[in-house]
């Protein structure tokens, strides 16, 4: 029976309210699948670590991460003000996140962006917009860019502050995630967009270049190429026309949160994040403070990062597709957390740990795989 071993990393802010009602789903599926096991170990990472064990990713943390199969981790960092009490590098993105996706080389980041047409109301964009409903994957270079490009903060020759940052690629870096994006193009409609700034960067221009030679292998996909300027607008007027996006890391940061604006909430944007020997799943959205401690996010993006955690490490197929429909049922029977309504929509406004056991009683009344 295989036994699969999971780190989970609840993180700062709504992290660890979100985390709970992942471990629910977990307990379940293991529950069901007689032939599955996990054991999930928990590990402190984020901020909430750097005040215990003195550093965002602690070594523990690490041990822990390297010994799973699979890693699963809420949103971390803290507001800007509380952020100011953590020095510069090790506040948790610089201290763990990226870290993290260093050490394991995630290089390719899956961001569903799907909202179907009996969902439109949760959006903020206008019934025709929205069409048959919004269905697109971005697919986001994780390891390369300005994120990870050398750094450099000194005072010039003028006596000025200045600071450099540098955005660097090489041609495997886009080689590798490219081939991640034809492949899901080749499952899903076999259209590619193509995210740049070529008229501008350098590095796009490289990009592209690269993106055009894999593009040989993948005779079948149609490439569109879109500059990102232009594609912010494009996912606001015509979502419709989008189906597979790849885009380098700092485009897709920006570009996915648009994703959850048009959906109508953060809340609504699981990932996934692969490596060459392991992947990691995290909710797209950050710890949001301003919400943290009063049990009302919507714990959707942690859930559905579960449901891609199953199918992509654990080849759960069927039992990860029943996951997103136990979800979808939880919105079809009028309920949403209040991210996704005001009150007085219509909408039956519940918690947190409802939604999670809402989720946990659709799913259990749905045949085992
Ligand atoms: P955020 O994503 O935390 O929040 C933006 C807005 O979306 C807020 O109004 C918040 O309440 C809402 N929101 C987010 N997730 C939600 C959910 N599941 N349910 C309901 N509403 C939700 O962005 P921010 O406020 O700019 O950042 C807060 C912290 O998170 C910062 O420290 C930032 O650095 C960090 N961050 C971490 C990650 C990560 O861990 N991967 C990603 C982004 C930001």
């Amino acid at each position: 029976m295989p036994n699969h071993k999971i780190a989970l990393l609840p993180g700062d802010g709504i992290g660890p309210e979100i985390a709970r009602e992942a471990v629910k789903i977990f307990k379940l599926v293991e529950e069901r699948n007689d032939d599955t096991s996990f054991t999930i170990t928990e590990a402190p990472f984020g901020a909430g670590a750097y005040f215990e064990c003195g550093h965002p990713f602690p070594e523990e943390t690490k041990a822990v991460c390297d010994a799973a199969d699979a890693i699963i981790k809420g949103p971390i960092g803290l507001s800007h003000e509380e952020s100011q009490k953590i020095p510069v590098d090790m506040q948790p993105e610089r201290g763990a996140l990226l870290p993290m996706r260093a050490r394991y080389q995630t290089f390719a980041n899956f961001r569903p962006v799907s909202l179907p047409k009996a969902l439109a109301h949760f959006s903020p964009l206008k019934p025709e917009v929205i069409g048959d409903g919004i269905d697109l994957v971005m697919v986001r270079e994780l390891v390369g860019g300005l994120y990870f490009g050398a750094k450099e903060v000194g005072v010039n020759d003028a006596g000025l502050r200045y600071v450099r940052e540098t955005l660097e690629y090489d041609e495997e870096q886009i080689r590798r995630v490219s081939h991640e994006a034809f492949k899901l193009a080749m499952r899903r409609k076999k259209v590619l967009h193509n995210i740049h700034k070529s008229n501008v960067l350098k590095s796009s221009v490289l990009w592209n270049e690269v993106l055009g030679e894999v593009a040989q292998d993948y005779p079948e996909v149609e490439v569109r190429h879109v500059l990102v300027d232009a594609a912010a607008t494009a996912l606001c007027l015509n979502p419709g026309q989008f189906d597979v996006m790849v885009m380098e890391n700092m485009f897709g940061d920006i570009l996915s949160d648009q994703g959850g604006g048009i959906l109508g909430s953060l809340g609504l944007m699981p990932s996934s994040c692969k490596g060459p020997e392991k992947s990691y799943y995290e909710p797209s959205h950050g710890s949001a403070p301003d919400i943290a401690g009063q049990n009302i996010a919507n714990p959707y993006s942690m859930i559905g990062s579960v449901a891609m955690m199953l199918e992509d490490s654990f080849g759960m197929t069927q039992e990860s597709k029943n996951v997103w429909s136990a979800m979808q049922s939880v919105f079809a029977d009028g309920f949403s957390t209040p991210d996704l309504s005001k009150p007085g929509a219509g909408v039956k406004m519940i918690k947190t740990d409802e939604f999670g056991d809402k989720v946990v009683a659709a799913l259990a009344a749905m045949p085992r795989p």
